[in-house]
């Protein structure tokens, strides 16, 4: 298998550090408002990756944190804390933020099919943690105390390594600009960030610290917890685009002062979803939590969409290619996901024959490749839609299929869009299309009868009336054939 490597810009073999295990660490929700788009596409991407590890047989240790201390309003080392925010205007309890909406992210994720990690911890969970790491940078001298609060030197640390390897930003020319301009600050520079802030009296989530009763900053919950669950220099490192900077430079950072080491082998990062090619944002009010699509209550929505709907259309696009939303290509994915579902039903309905017309080892080896090729789920999707133009036609007798075929056939099917793709055939899909199936018959029976009485206005009226509803007939010879 190929993955791309954010950290070397190519697609590259993946070989595990210590095969069959495979150490994943995914940054997860900052837990203070309700899940959105943008929130499902990072957990479908790893959750695609996950399960096709395990399918390939790798023992993963799938960890994914919640990240429910340190992250301030402005992602950068200014501000509330968001979930103390949150807590204030709501007047309850930081933690009771923090519980209702890991709650509820877990009943999204859940109705998504994203399966659950392996470990699942919590930055306030690791507070000891953080400062074990915040001592080892202090210890090497790429740390400075200021007021009560402790900062990483990015300026001192970017002489021996590279700050900007993963993002590839250019920092260096920047210190020298930023440098001057900072002189309210209590840091050095402003590229330096935080690994522990003094907290203002007013700031209700604090811990006691040789430095001062204060809170760990943003980046290092991912840096203790990683080491922890996965040790020092562990496989895989994934997360949104928009995490890898500054968040995954300042991993990087603190990992190779407090360890010596990068964290990971392979870095993957997934692209942005756009609504209706803008950018997703509060103030742009095109904002769409997963309830809303559930739901349909959006300006945006046209109606309501199920979590399946949702899933495969994010799998249709590549995870590293942008995702532009918009109500007309949901109903797409919608009626795309119901032709697969309907496509693998229609498996069970073929006669079989002595000989096949089809190839399923080729089928099977290219479903593989598009995997092995960076996770291409899009064409694998459009094998399975080339395999069901197949079945459909072995359904209508044009193409042959034996026995075994169909078998594997629906073997392989159910494998990569359940087990891989981790869609749910949900059997009101099939069973309404089959019901939707039998009524078009038994209005078509009928009118064949007023065909039978010479009743030409009655069929024509069956006709047009099925038109009006979108199914569209043609007589043949032999029968009347039909499509919606
Ligand atoms: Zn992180």
């Amino acid at each position: 298998m190929k993955i791309f490597n954010t950290l070397t810009r190519q697609k590259e073999d993946f070989i595990p550090i210590n095969p069959p295990f495979v150490g994943l660490y995914v940054c997860g929700p900052t837990v203070y408002g309700d899940p959105h788009l943008g929130h499902a596409r990072p957990a479908i991407t790893f959750d695609l990756f996950f399960r096709y590890l395990k399918h390939l047989d790798y023992k993963v240790r799938y960890v994914r944190n919640i990240t429910d201390v340190g992250h301030l309003e402005n992602d950068a080392d200014e501000g509330e804390d968001k979930i103390a925010q949150k807590a204030r205007t709501e007047q309850i309890e930081p933690m009771e933020v923090v519980q209702y909406y890991s709650d509820r992210y877990h009943k999204f994720m859940d109705e998504l099919n994203v399966s659950k990690p392996s470990i699942e911890p919590r930055a306030s969970g690791h507070i000891i943690e953080q400062l074990e790491v915040i001592e080892k940078i202090m210890n090497k001298g790429y740390a400075y105390e200021s007021n009560g609060s402790v900062y990483f030197d990015v300026e001192k640390y970017n002489k021996e390594n590279n700050y900007g390897m993963l993002s590839g930003r250019n920092v260096e020319e920047q210190f020298s600009t930023t440098r001057q301009l900072d002189g309210q600050s209590e840091k050095r520079n402003s590229y330096d960030f935080a690994l522990w802030k003094k907290a203002s009296p007013s700031h209700i989530m604090r811990w006691k610290s040789i430095y001062s009763d204060g809170f760990p900053g943003w980046h290092l919950e991912c840096t203790a917890m990683s080491s922890k669950y996965l040790g020092n220099h562990f496989d895989i490192h994934g997360g949104g685009m928009d995490l890898m900077f500054p968040h995954h430079e300042c991993e990087i950072a603190q990992s190779t002062v407090a360890h010596g080491q990068t964290p990971a082998k392979y870095w993957m990062h997934n692209n942005m979803i756009t609504i209706n090619g803008q950018k997703m944002g509060k103030s742009l009010n095109n904002f769409i939590t997963l309830e809303q699509f559930w739901t349909g209550k959006h300006i945006l929505l046209s109606k309501p969409f199920s979590p399946m709907t949702i899933r495969f259309f994010i799998l249709q696009a590549h995870y590293r290619s942008t995702l532009d939303f918009s109500s007309e290509a949901l109903e797409a994915a919608e009626k795309g996901f119901l032709r697969l579902s309907s496509g693998i039903e229609n498996l069970k309905k073929i006669k079989p024959c002595s000989r096949s017309d089809f190839d399923v080892e080729s089928f099977k080896n290219i479903c593989y490749d598009a995997l092995n090729d960076d996770l291409n789920s899009p064409i694998l999707i459009a094998h399975l839609f080339d395999a069901v133009k197949t079945i459909n036609s072995a359904l209508a007798g044009t193409i042959s299929l034996t026995e075994k075929d169909i078998n594997e056939l629906s073997q392989l099917m159910h494998l990569f869009t359940e087990d891989i793709l981790g869609m749910v055939i949900t059997k009101q899909t099939t069973d309404n299309s089959q019901i939707v199936g039998k009524l078009v018959e038994l209005t078509l029976n009928l009118r064949q009868e007023a065909k039978n009485n010479k009743d030409w206005n009655t069929a024509d009226k069956i006709r047009q009336q099925l038109n009006e509803i979108g199914i569209e007939i043609k007589d043949g010879k032999e029968r009347v054939e039909w499509k919606i």
